[in-house]
C-alpha cells in the first residue's frame, strides 16, 4: 500500500505528486498518457497501469484532472466497491454544484470526500506561496491535514459544507477576472499614449494597501447591506467610468471593458442607487 494515489499528472497533478514524493511520502501515480509518470517514477513514485490499480494501492486518492467530467469518466470506470473506506480529495477546478454531486457519489460508494481549490502555480506547490482551501467533514480534513500541508503550507479548512472551497475559489476568480482585464485596459491606454507599462504596474502596486482596506470595507458593506454613507457614489464613479469609453475611442483601443462597466453603473443609477456608495453596484448583480 502507498499512502497516496495521485490521479492526473498534468502540470498541477505532477507538481502535487512531486511535493509528496520529495517529502518522503509513498505515492502511486496514474495518468491517461502514461509517459507523464516517468519523471515521477525516477523520483520514487510507483506507476499504476489503471486508475483502479492506483486506488486499490492507496488509502487516499488525490484527483487533479482537467475538470469534473474527466473525474467522473475515470472514477465511473472503477468497480463500485473500490472506494469503500477510502478518502477522495478532489483538487480539480469546478463548480460548487459539481462538488456536492461528487460528494454524494463518493458517499454512495462508502468513501469519504474532501473538495479543495488551489491558488498557486504548479512551480509554487510545496512552497510558502502555495495556498489551498479545503471543504468537507472536519474529522476527515484533520486526518489528512499533515499530508495536505506538504502541498501548501497555507492550508485552510473552510468548513463542513462541501461546496465552500469552490464557492470561494470562483468568487476570487470573478475578482481576478476584473483585475486582469482592468489592468490590461489601463496598460493599453498607457502604451497608446507612449508611457512605460512597467511604470503603470508600479503605480498600481503602490496603491495595494488601499485596495486591501477597500476589499475589507466592501465585504462588510455588502454583508450588512449598508451603502448609505458614501465617500464616492455610484453616480460620480459612473461618470468617471463612462469617460473611459471616450478615451478608449480616442486611442483606438478596445472599448468593451469600459462600455460594460459604464452600462452596469448606468443601470444602477437608473434603478435609483446613484447616491449610494460604489459597491452598491452589487444591487444590480445579486439575486437577493
Ligand atoms: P493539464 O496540464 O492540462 O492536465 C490535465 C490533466 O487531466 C492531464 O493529466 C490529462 O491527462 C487529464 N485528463 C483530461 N481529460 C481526461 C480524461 N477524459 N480522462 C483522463 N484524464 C484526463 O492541467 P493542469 O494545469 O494540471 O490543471 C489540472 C487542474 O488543476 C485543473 O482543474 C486546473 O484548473 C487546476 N489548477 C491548475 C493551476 C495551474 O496553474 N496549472 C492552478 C490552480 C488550479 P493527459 O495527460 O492524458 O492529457
Amino acid at each position: 500500500m502507498s499512502e497516496v494515489a495521485v490521479i492526473g499528472l498534468g502540470r498541477m497533478g505532477s507538481a502535487l505528486a512531486k511535493a509528496l514524493i520529495t517529502s518522503r511520502r509513498s505515492v502511486t501515480v496514474w495518468n491517461r498518457t502514461p509517459g507523464k509518470a516517468e519523471a515521477l517514477e525516477h523520483l520514487g513514485a510507483s506507476r499504476a497501469e489503471t486508475p483502479s490499480a492506483a486506488i486499490a494501492a492507496s488509502s487516499t486518492l488525490i484527483v487533479c484532472l482537467s475538470d469534473y467530467a474527466a473525474t467522473s469518466m475515470v472514477l465511473d470506470a472503477c468497480a463500485t466497491d473500490l472506494l469503500q473506506g477510502k478518502t477522495v480529495v478532489q483538487l480539480t477546478s469546478g463548480t460548487p454544484k459539481q462538488a456536492r454531486q461528487l460528494e454524494e457519489w463518493v458517499a454512495n460508494r462508502g468513501g469519504s470526500y474532501l473538495d479543495g481549490a488551489i491558488s498557486a502555480w504548479p512551480s509554487q506547490i510545496g512552497g510558502p506561496e502555495a495556498s489551498i482551501v479545503i471543504a468537507g467533514r472536519e474529522s476527515v480534513f484533520t486526518s489528512l491535514e499533515a499530508s495536505l500541508r506538504l502541498l501548501a503550507p497555507n492550508l485552510t479548512h473552510v468548513g463542513n459544507d462541501i461546496s465552500r472551497a469552490k464557492v470561494l475559489f470562483n468568487a476570487a476568480l470573478a475578482y481576478f477576472a476584473g483585475h486582469w482585464i482592468g489592468f490590461s485596459h489601463g496598460a493599453a491606454m498607457c502604451a497608446a499614449e507612449g508611457m512605460d507599462v512597467a511604470e503603470f504596474g508600479e503605480t498600481i502596486a503602490s496603491l495595494s494597501p488601499m485596495f486591501a482596506d477597500d476589499l475589507r470595507h466592501m465585504g462588510r458593506a455588502i454583508e450588512g447591506n449598508r451603502f448609505a454613507d458614501p465617500q464616492s457614489t455610484i453616480r460620480s464613479v459612473g461618470v468617471d467610468i463612462t469617460r473611459l469609453v471616450e478615451i478608449a475611442d480616442d486611442l483606438n483601443i478596445n472599448t468593451a471593458f469600459p462600455a460594460f462597466a459604464s452600462d452596469l453603473f448606468r443601470n444602477a443609477t437608473d434603478a435609483g442607487y446613484g447616491a449610494e456608495e460604489h459597491c452598491a453596484i452589487v444591487k444590480v448583480i445579486r439575486a437577493w
